[in-house]
């Protein structure tokens, strides 16, 4: 049987288990919507899943442990918290899926994993200091400093730096957090908001109805951009990184921005869009 690796992304919409290959190609995937009512009880939801998917993969693979990746602070396999997944506080995960799988399991914040996957097989293996972000539902990231990922919390709430005095009020209770301007959400439903389209229409559309509209959005665009630049500079004389590397959702819609972002940028940071994508999640996490 051959060795792979297996990695899951448990996010707040679906749930995948992936076999990753020794050059960090995803060979065969298991993936689960949740429906509305089954978003009421996510955990429960995606650890059925998990159990099934393992099981069934391991008719065709050979492996007896695997990774996890997912949003929220994570702390020796416990979710200490997890802002879009109600009844993620303290819950202790690991130890959960261990007793169904009979498997070892290691969890890491979803944000980390998608690093450690670029960096291992992305293009930024030549860099040392990266700030690492994913521009989502909401802005999640980290840093990789002399080659090692920080994992310390401050590093791991980004998205949560303050890049306007008195501005949009946060759910982590603070007012003016860079992901309340620069997620790809923002973004997107302000776009949807003023063609008038429906909150639920899908990437490919979305991108087909910008692409017809550039003219009406316009400054829609330039005011996400010009909120990007402020956050990513505030970052930089933070942290003082050698790279910016921008995942998540955005990547879908890097094209509309990357260059002016990058013109904007006074500080002389070269920045990258994530490579691997969507698949960055279970690749990382099938390397714990
Ligand atoms: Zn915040």
């Amino acid at each position: 049987m051959e060795k792979i690796r297996i990695g899951v992304d448990l996010g707040g919409s679906h749930v995948s288990i992936g076999a990753v290959n020794n050059q960090g190609t995803i060979i065969k995937q298991l993936e689960k919507d949740y429906t509305i009512e089954e978003k009421k009880d996510i955990l429960n939801v995606a650890i059925n899943y998990i159990t099934y998917a393992i099981i069934e993969l391991k008719k065709e693979f050979d492996f007896n442990s695997f990774g996890l990746g997912m949003a929220g602070i994570i702390k020796n396999g416990i979710i200490m918290r997890s802002p879009n997944i109600d009844g993620a506080k303290n819950f202790e995960i690991k130890k959960i899926l261990e007793e169904k799988t009979n498997m070892s399991v290691n969890v890491e914040n979803d944000a980390i994993c998608a690093a450690i996957a670029e960096y291992k097989f992305g293009h930024i293996k030549d860099y040392n200091n990266i700030i690492f972000l994913t521009l989502g539902t909401g802005i999640g990231g980290n840093i990789i400093y002399n080659g090692k990922i920080r994992e310390e919390e401050e590093y791991q709430e980004l998205g949560h730096t303050i890049i306007k005095e008195n501005g949009i009020k946060c759910k982590c209770g603070q007012n003016g957090c860079f992901e309340r301007y620069g997620s790809i959400l923002v973004f997107k439903k302000k776009v949807m908001e003023r063609l008038n389209l429906p909150q639920n229409l899908d990437g490919p559309t979305l991108r087909e109805h910008i692409r017809l509209n550039e003219d009406k959005i316009e400054d829609i665009k330039e005011e996400y951009i010009n909120d990007i630049v402020l956050g990513l500079s505030i970052l930089i004389n933070r942290f003082n990184p050698d790279l910016i590397v921008l995942g998540g959702g955005f990547a879908r819609y890097d094209y509309l921005f990357l260059d002016k972002i990058q013109n904007r940028l006074k500080e002389n940071v070269p920045i990258k869009v994530a490579e691997l994508g969507n698949d960055a999640g279970i690749i990382g996490a099938s390397i714990l």
